[in-house]
């Protein structure tokens, strides 16, 4: 099969496009044909170095991992040939007690797809069972490769870890990217008022688009604190939502009203943040930091997408040779969601 190798990290990545065996399906897994595998920053901090931590030698990154069943194992049970699915973000035993108290992505035993072990970008990749979650038929694979991730990865940030209710103020920063314009859906979806932030100016249109009347650049040299007040009768956030890091964390911690919670998804420049204690003490504030999707979120994710309350957004489908060109477009920040890559570039 094609696959997709990262030979050497760093500021500009080598990658080699070369032909291996095809993957053997396991006793209780399934082998899937890739269609579609979503490039995340994760992705992006392993090709530029900034992640070496756990990384096999030559990995075939991709984590976010949709296709269709080719081949099943003799103890596989509940998907069959031709089933579309997704794959979680891990492995994981599935009998631990993490795995049964539903946090299977913190297994023991977990490797991350696309970091530890070999990922997606490849025409084919073996997932035993429990880390697979099916779809409906009738769902499209190049959006439903982002299920798992940002989708499922917001689900579990928003829905669990900050409980956001109806009628409550989720401000989200980095609105127009992968995790951001995810992240905005699932807030509105669970009833709240969504403020979003963004750096770039092309893609407040797109978001408004999307059906977001509060949509802001975040022009240097502006506080968005002073807006958020201004927009929540003096009241502040109830969430802020960060998957950019550092870059907004003292920022992102001033939009907080009392009892507010800063959820942090990434951290995008590699930096480090000072904070003035005081800002988190006198609002009972908390900040809280998130990775990772349960397959209780990758299911719920998989509803929302499957019945129309979340649109994955895609703004490129390349194939997997034009690796060099999305990574220089996600490092240039102007993607809007998320890109792409199929085996062969054209949507299935
Ligand atoms: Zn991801
Ligand atoms: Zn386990």
């Amino acid at each position: 099969m094609k696959a997709l190798i990262l030979k050497e990290a760093g500021v500009d990545p080598a990658f080699d496009l070369v032909e291996i065996d095809d993957p053997s399906v396991s006793e209780d897994g399934v082998v899937l044909e890739v269609e579609a595998v979503g490039v995340c920053h994760h992705d992006i901090s392993v090709m530029d170095g900034t992640l070496r931590r756990g990384v096999k030698d030559d990995v075939i990154l991709g984590h976010e991992i949709a296709g269709t069943v080719v081949d099943v194992g003799p103890s596989t049970q509940g998907i069959k040939l031709g089933d579309k699915a997704v794959t979680t973000l891990t492995t994981s035993c599935g009998l631990c007690e993490t795995c049964l108290g539903g946090l299977e992505y913190r297994c023991p035993q977990a490797h991350g797809l696309g970091h530890g072990i070999d990922g997606g970008f490849a025409e084919y990749i073996s997932v035993r069972r429990n880390n697979l979650v099916k779809l409906e038929d009738h769902m499209d694979l190049i959006g439903a490769s982002l299920i798992a991730c940002p989708i499922g990865v917001t689900v579990r940030a928003l829905e669990d870890l900050c409980e956001v209710s109806d009628g409550q103020s989720v401000v989200v920063f980095g609105s127009g990217g992968g995790l951001g314009v995810h992240a905005a859906q699932v807030a509105s979806s669970l009833g709240a008022e969504v403020i979003a932030f963004t750096r770039s100016p092309n893609k407040i249109q797109r978001l408004q688009e999307l059906g977001f009347g509060q949509v802001f650049l975040l022009e240097e040299g502006l506080d968005p604190s002073d807006l958020v007040y201004a927009l929540t009768q003096d009241l502040g956030a109830d969430i802020a939502f960060n998957p950019v890091g550092s870059a907004v964390f003292e920022a992102a911690l001033r939009c907080l009203g009392n009892g507010g919670k800063m959820v942090v998804l990434g951290e995008v420049e590699g930096n480090h943040s000072s904070v003035n204690i005081a800002e988190l003490i006198f609002r009972d504030g908390s900040v809280i930091g998130s990775s990772g999707a349960g397959i209780r979120h990758i299911e719920s994710a998989c509803e929302q997408v499957s019945s129309g309350i979340i649109t994955p957004v895609v703004e490129v489908i390349l194939p997997f040779e034009e690796i060099v060109q999305a990574y220089k477009l996600i490092k240039s920040g102007d993607v809007f969601g998320r890109i792409v890559l199929t085996p062969t570039g054209k949507p299935t």
